[in-house]
């Protein structure tokens, strides 16, 4: 296994040992799958300045070269342009497996490829942690609860997911990968984390993904209306990307397995997110009511107790604090260089 003679490495390292020049190495190899999004894009901000060497692997679907470009010229920073359904070999420490659309008018575009990404693409980095030796980390997601009857979510509830419908190339897609996580780490001793993640928002979302946050804020920087789905009593809980990454990295470098929600309790309905934008960028935005879309879940809240107990994790960024610095982003790539357009 080659995750060994690299520990063996670093105890040689601590004890003064000599090393052949060329095996020295500084902090950890680590592979972040979808590392080129919204999420990934930050997690390696943070690996690269802790000083780990990060390989980011990413088919560009839904990232962006510009959320990385930053790190070209590091030498502990690689880009390889790769889907992760088709198999790849490296050597590395440690897996953040992230790739796969987040958004739901992104990966009902291809149902088909979204559940082959969650599937093939979950299994062959599974492969590769197995082959390794790595430690494998699945960013699951809340969808595993669906339409869920119970509030808030515990990890301990298996859920209300529609198998057959618009959303299930997702929902059933991740707790498929949940389960070929679990069955690597039973069959094959992988190490495994699995974070299931609650609605994430900051700079750096795509911004014309269709997710509400994303929407919003563009839209009330348009001066166009915002558009609520329904009738805007559906909540959800909205998390700022930096407690998103903390937790993640906490997960990873901990002993737990999860599952492990990772999210702000802070719910909002859909209409009191709307208010929360007009206090941030214009009190006289206007909000306009569209249909909903087809198996829209109720209402979303995660508990966090468990996180909270074994990872000594929780989120510190509320709303009202979070939204500023997305409309910060958002507005020098609405209004600034229009960079975004060319990927
Ligand atoms: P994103 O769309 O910004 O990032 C996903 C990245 O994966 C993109 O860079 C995309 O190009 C890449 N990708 C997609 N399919 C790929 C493939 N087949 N091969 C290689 N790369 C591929 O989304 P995000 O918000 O950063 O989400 C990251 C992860 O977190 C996803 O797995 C998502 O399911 C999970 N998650 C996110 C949220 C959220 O609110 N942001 C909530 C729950 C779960
Ligand atoms: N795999 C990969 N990189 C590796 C090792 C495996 O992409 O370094 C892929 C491999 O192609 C296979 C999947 O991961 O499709 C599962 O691999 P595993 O060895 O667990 O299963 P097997 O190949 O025996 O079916
Ligand atoms: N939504 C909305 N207006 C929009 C986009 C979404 O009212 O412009 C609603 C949507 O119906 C859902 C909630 O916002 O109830 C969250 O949707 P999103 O797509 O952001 O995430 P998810 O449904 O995956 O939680």
């Amino acid at each position: 296994k080659y995750y060994e003679p690299l520990q063996a490495e670093f105890q040689s390292a601590n004890s003064g040992g000599k090393i052949p020049l060329g095996l020295k190495r500084k902090g950890l190899r680590i592979v972040v799958t979808g590392g080129a999004g919204f999420v990934g894009s930050h997690l390696v901000d943070r690996l690269i300045a802790r000083g780990d060497n990060v390989i980011v692997v990413d088919n560009f679907f839904t990232g962006r070269k510009e959320n990385v470009m930053h790190h070209f010229k590091n030498p502990s920073f690689e880009l390889i342009r790769h889907d992760v359904v088709e198999p790849l070999l490296l050597e590395v420490d440690q897996i953040y497996h992230l790739a796969c659309p987040a958004s739901p008018v992104h990966y009902k575009h291809n149902p088909v490829k979204t559940i082959k990404t969650n599937v093939v693409g979950t299994l062959n980095m599974l492969g590769l942690a197995k082959r390794v030796g790595a430690r494998f980390l699945l960013t699951s997601t809340s969808e595993v609860y669906g339409d869920p009857l119970q509030h808030p979510q515990v990890e301990t509830y298996w859920g209300n997911v529609n198998p057959i419908g618009v959303r299930s190339c997702y929902d059933e897609g991740k707790r498929t990968a949940e389960t070929l996580a679990m069955d690597y780490h039973r069959g094959a001793g992988v190490e495994v984390r699995i974070a299931r993640i609650f609605n994430t928002y900051g700079p750096r979302m795509c911004i014309d993904d269709g997710r509400v946050v994303s929407n919003f804020v563009a839209q009330a920087l348009r001066k166009e209306p915002m558009t609520v789905y329904g009738d805007g009593k559906q909540t959800r809980s909205f998390q700022f990307v930096s407690d998103l990454v903390e937790g993640l990295m906490r997960l990873m470098e901990g002993e737990h397995v999860g599952p492990f929600n990772l999210g702000n309790p802070g719910e909002f309905t859909m209409l009191e997110l709307a208010q929360v934008v007009q206090e941030t960028i214009d009190p006289n935005a206007r909000i306009e009511f569209r249909p909903n879309t087809e198996d829209d879940p109720h209402k979303r809240k995660p508990d966090i107790t468990k996180a909270k107990d074994l990872l000594g994790w929780e989120p510190k960024i509320p709303l009202r604090k979070g939204l500023p610095m997305m409309v910060s982003d958002f507005r020098q790539r609405i209004f600034g260089d229009h960079k975004e357009e060319d990927t």
